[in-house]
This record gives structure tokens, sequence and C-alpha cells, in this order.
């Protein structure tokens, strides 16, 4: 992997959307906003879009259905009212989620005549121009071309195959004040994941290698204020920068095995996606032949001893389910043939390596 590639605009600060409202106009006349079911609405993001929009003299219409892990069937339903609204744009609002599901909606909106299926199997659709407001610090979708969905037929999540990048991403932390705890945690953990699994990757180079190591040094600011829950306007900010840099990290490496083996705990277990991803990264970091890198990842984080590394790791990822030895194989058997997240683990890696990692995880 030698280039690079990110062309969404980046506007950060407080109150970042009201003061570059004009940015809009250029969009279009009319709007879709997608948001989840009552986050953005307390958090003052949706108030501040519907503001700028007015001020801006853009139409809108919302559809604030968005689940967490989004359905297809819940996409397409968006995608129906867009058509039917002749909307122009979409402004994602809200976590991963909405924003994702934002990127599939665009695609049906400008593509009339294709269901929500084809996205996943015809290559190089358009979309719609896409904003993204993101209100979580952890996926980083606001600027990825990624999208994430759940697809019951399936009975898995999938990346949809199609690469579509938020035209522009507004990032404000004051969105993330009030955002409980665990909500926090499991989100900064998955920005974590994404900056570890960027920097330990395949198609990691020096240009990839620079923004993890930069974003893990933020990120490991932030560690105390995770622990203790002591979150203030410059910690919510310092993990949104992390977040975002770990969003353009994986659009250029893309993510492994942590991702791919999570998937199957937040479909079958429930766990949220950052925490199903970090319940994993002790021992999926012990698996590492080549150590050079992974023993740097606690230095750049502050942290004095790999020990310690392990300690605070755990601590952030306490999860209590049961796994059986036949569930833990279906889902080893699920990741080996994952082929795109197994080509960007930089090391050969067997079946059994994979049910063991599952297996002391949940020891
Ligand atoms: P999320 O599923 O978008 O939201 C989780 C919960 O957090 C929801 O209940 C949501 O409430 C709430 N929430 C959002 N913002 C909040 C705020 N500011 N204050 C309080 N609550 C808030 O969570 P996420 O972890 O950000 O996104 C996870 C999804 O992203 C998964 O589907 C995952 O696979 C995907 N993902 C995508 C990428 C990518 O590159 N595109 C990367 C990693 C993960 P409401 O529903 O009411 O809004
Ligand atoms: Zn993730």
């Amino acid at each position: 992997m030698n280039s690079f590639y990110m062309p969404t605009k980046i506007f950060s600060g407080e109150n970042i959307i009201q003061e570059n409202y004009k940015e809009f106009i250029k969009l279009g006349k009319k709007a879709l906003i997608v948001t989840g079911r009552g986050s953005s609405k307390k958090n003052g993001s949706l108030q501040d879009v519907q503001e700028a929009l007015n001020r801006a003299s853009i139409g809108y219409i919302i559809f604030d259905e968005i689940e967490e892990n989004p359905s297809l069937e819940t996409i397409e339903k968006a995608g129906e009212l867009g058509r039917k609204e002749k909307i122009d744009f979409i402004i994602g609002i809200g976590g991963g989620s909405p924003l994702d599901s934002s990127k599939v909606i665009g695609i049906l909106v400008k593509n009339t005549s294709i269901c929500g299926e084809d996205v996943f199997l015809k290559p190089n659709l358009k979309s719609v121009d896409i904003v993204a407001v993101p209100t979580t610090s952890g996926t980083g979708s606001e600027v990825t071309q990624y999208a994430i969905v759940t697809l019951h037929k399936e009975k898995t999540k999938k990346n949809y195959g199609q690469s579509i990048f938020p035209i522009i991403s507004f990032l404000d932390p004051r969105y993330t004040l009030e955002t409980p705890l665990k909500i926090t945690v499991n989100t900064a953990v998955d920005a974590f994941s994404h900056l570890v699994e960027g920097y330990l990757n395949k198609n990691a180079n020096i240009l990839t290698d620079a923004i993890a190591e930069t974003g893990m040094k933020i990120w490991g600011e932030c560690i105390d204020s995770l622990l203790s829950g002591n979150l203030d306007i410059k910690i919510r900010e310092k993990l949104m920068f992390a977040s975002t840099l770990g969003g353009i990290l994986i659009a250029q490496t893309g993510t492994s095995l942590p991702h791919g083996m999570g998937y199957a705990l937040t479909y079958n277990k429930d766990l949220p996606h950052g925490l199903a991803n970090g319940v994993l990264y002790v021992e999926y970091l012990r698996v590492f032949k080549y150590r050079e890198k992974v023993d740097k990842i606690h230095k750049i984080l502050g942290i004095d001893s790999y020990e310690k590394f392990e300690e605070i790791l755990r601590k952030l990822t306490k999860v209590q389910i049961n796994l059986t030895d036949v569930e833990i194989e279906e889902y080893a058997r699920g990741m080996i043939e994952n082929k795109g997240k197994l080509a960007n683990h930089p090391e050969e890696i067997t079946y059994e390596e994979l049910l063991n990692i599952y297996k002391r995880s949940f020891q």
C-alpha cells in the first residue's frame, strides 16, 4: 500500500457548525438528516444542524430511526424517504451507526433503481453528498469510506463494499460532553483498536505510522480520565481527535483480526462494537511473533510497562458473557473465512491461534 487518500474536508472546534453554515449552501436545496432515536436531540447536534440549515435557507426532513448496528431494512426505509422527497444531500448525525447508514442511504437515493442488497453486489456505486457530524469518539466513520451494516439474512455485520467518504465532517466535542461513561469508554476503545490495527497492519507505511503514533499518543493522554470517569471538554476533544485520526488511518490500511472477530460477538452476544474488539485485545497482541512494533505501543501511550498496559486494557473492557466451545469454534471458522481481514494481519495465523484468542479472552 503506497497511496494515501482522504478527501473529506474537516472542520473542528466548539460551535463549528454555526460558524460554517455557509458550507451547506453549495450542497443543494434540500437535505435529509439521518440520525438515531434520541441522543442527537439531547446533545445539541441536531439543533445546531437545524439552525445552520435555516440560516442557509435549505429545506430538510429528518429520519430519526437508525438503531445501533443499523440493519439493511432500516436503511432501505430511509432510502425510500430520501427518494420520495427528492433530497440533494444527507447529513448524518450521531455515532457510527447513523454515519454509516448515511453512506448507504446516499447510494440508494443516487441510484433510484437499485435495492439495498444490490449495494453489496454492484461495484463502484456513487452517492449524493454526505456531511458527517460525529457525536461519539470511536468509529472515525466521518473520515472513512466504510459502512458496516447488519444483514439479518446472513446473520452477521458486513462492510457494504463501496467507497463513499463524507464530503465534509464537523467535529464539535461539545456533543460528547454528556455521553455516559460506558458509551464513552466503549467507543474510545474502538478508536484505540483502529489506531493499533492500522499500526500493526500489512498495509502500514511511514505516513500511516505517523498518524497511528500521533493518535495513540493523544489517546494515551486520556487513559486516566477514561478510568476515573473525569472527562472535561479538553479530554473530550482529545478523544475526538484520536478517533478521527484512527478513521483516517484505517481508511488507508483497513482493520484486522479483532474487528473481524468482534463482529460475531456483537451479532450473537450483543456486545457494543468497541467492547467486542477490545475484549480480545490482550490475547490478540500476545499472538504476534515479531514484537518490535507491539512492544512500542505502551511506550507511545505513555504507560510504564507492558504488564500495566494489559491491566489497563482489561479494566476498560470488562465483560461477563459465556461462550460455549461450539460457539467459539463457529466464530473462529467465520474469521478464518474472512480473507480480507486476515490479509491485513502482517503475520501467518492459524485456526488454532484464532480459537485461542477467543478462548483465553473469555476464561
Ligand atoms: P452507535 O451505534 O452509533 O451509538 C451507540 C449508542 O450511543 C446509541 O444508543 C446512541 O444513541 C448513543 N449516542 C451517540 N452519541 C451520543 C452522545 N453524544 N451522547 C449520548 N449517547 C450517544 O455507536 P458507535 O460505536 O459510534 O458506532 C458503532 C457502529 O459503527 C457499528 O455498527 C460499527 O460496526 C460501526 N463502525 C464503523 C466504522 C467505519 O469506519 N465506518 C468503524 C468502526 C465501527 P441514539 O441511537 O439515540 O443516537
Ligand atoms: Zn471499529
